[in-house]
């Protein structure tokens, strides 16, 4: 890796993203090399049990370590402003990882309720088994958050703007009260990336990444990722991924890591089209309430201005009109049937438009109470925004409209 294309120099963002931490081989290729192997072949058997003891640096398993992984989390530090990051599965796995590397049974955690739906299963149920305690608060309301603080918490764990109603913390608020509580704040930082958010800046001390939308960008791969100080990294996340083992692949690294270099104008693009498609949906007579941070109708527009380097993203959601829910679930699955530019996929952060319901889907597993709670309705549909001609976008979402009875 050459010294100018590290981490931590001076240059912009920009640069760093098709720039940083090019690992080379001897051959001296442009491009970022894709080291697809699982082992590697000591000099000799001192040298490998040095390795092993963590002595000396040098890879042997990719389990532990791969040099496109390494790229790829050098990469998404440099573009976070974080000392170091490390690569896991998926962003699920991730939060996993976060969660065995810094609690124990007794600790708790705050979060918000309308949280990704297999965040609030993950950390409500799933580490609720262990022994974690947990309490779920409004995700607008910061005085909440201070109410729910104990003398057992360990993390407040914010995600900004939230899947699918887009709602904001205001991460800087949230930063003092946890460290005057002795806590950590993570943010999933995966709807605006380090193109529009850089979280660290604002005062959280980690940063959770689903590579798998807009870091890839063109949906192809699962990835995650953590960010934060090396201290963190290497004492608290290193030793439980080497042991638990939710590595990324080394080819998911290398397209994460290519897709990064598009990252900042793929988002100012899409942001660009989700604004414009968001205030055209506003005046659509079948739409009742459109939820988009760059919108002035939104509660926290002044704070996503401000937060998000004065952008929305690129996740427009809207509530259909309906009588009722059994009729506004009937509309969204109508809407969802009939649009043919834009796909019906739960995913997002591609370049291809998606359609999702995100009551039956991403959020289907949450009780009626929880979903109550987070606010989705049965008519809520979430729009994520890609690099299609909004025209056609336009034109494909009318004809869904026409078709709702
Ligand atoms: C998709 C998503 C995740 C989970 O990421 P996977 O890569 O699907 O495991 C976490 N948080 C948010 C906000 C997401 O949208």
């Amino acid at each position: 890796m050459t010294e100018e294309e590290r981490p931590g120099n001076t240059l912009h963002r920009d640069t760093l993203a098709v720039h940083a931490a090019v690992a080379r081989s001897q051959y001296g290729e442009n491009a970022e090399a894709l080291y697809l192997t699982s082992g590697y072949v000591q000099p000799d058997a001192e040298t490998a049990a040095r390795r092993f003891a963590g002595e000396e640096e040098g890879y042997t398993y990719s389990r532990l370590g791969n040099p496109t992984v390494t790229s790829m989390e050098l990469r998404l530090a440099a573009l976070e402003g974080t000392e170091a990051a490390i690569a896991t599965a998926s962003g699920m796995s991730a939060i996993l990882l976060m969660c065995m590397g810094l609690l124990k049974a007794g600790d708790h955690v705050i979060c918000s309720h309308s949280m990704f739906g297999s965040t609030i299963k993950l950390i409500g149920s799933e580490f609720g088994k262990f022994g974690v305690q947990s309490t779920f608060v409004s995700q607008t309301d910061t005085a909440q958050w201070q109410a729910a603080v104990q003398p057992n918490t360990r993390l407040l764990f914010a995600e900004t703007p939230t899947n699918p109603l887009t709602d904001l913390c205001d991460i800087r608020a949230l930063a003092d009260i946890a460290h005057n509580a002795g806590a950590l704040l993570a943010v999933d930082n995966c709807f605006c990336t380090p193109a529009l958010q850089r979280p660290v800046e604002l005062g959280a001390d980690l940063i959770v990444h689903s590579g798998t939308k807009y870091l890839d960008g063109q949906g192809r791969v699962m990835a995650g990722a953590l960010c934060g100080t090396e201290k963190l990294v290497k004492e608290s996340l290193l030793p439980v991924l080497r042991s638990a083992g939710m590595t990324l692949s080394p080819f998911n690294a290398w397209v994460v890591l290519k897709g990064m270099e598009t990252l900042g104008i793929r988002m100012d693009a899409q942001c660009q089209r989700a604004l414009e498609l968001a205030a055209w949906l506003e005046q659509q007579p079948q739409v009742s309430r459109v939820y988009y941070p760059g919108l002035a109708s939104h509660p926290q527009h002044a704070l996503a201005m401000a937060q998000q380097s004065g952008k929305g993203g690129a996740v427009v959601s809207f509530d259909l009109r309906a009588a009722d829910a059994q009729q506004a679930r009937a509309r969204a699955f109508q809407l969802l049937d009939t649009t043919r530019t834009i796909g019906l996929c739960t995913n997002l952060g591609d370049v291809k438009s998606l359609l999702s319901h995100p009551a039956s889907t991403s959020h289907g597993r949450l009780t009626e109470s929880q979903r109550q709670s987070a606010g989705i309705g049965q008519g809520l549909v979430r729009l994520a925004v890609g690099l299609e001609h909004v025209g056609d976008l336009q034109a494909d979402l009318l004809q869904g409209f026409a078709a709702l009875k």
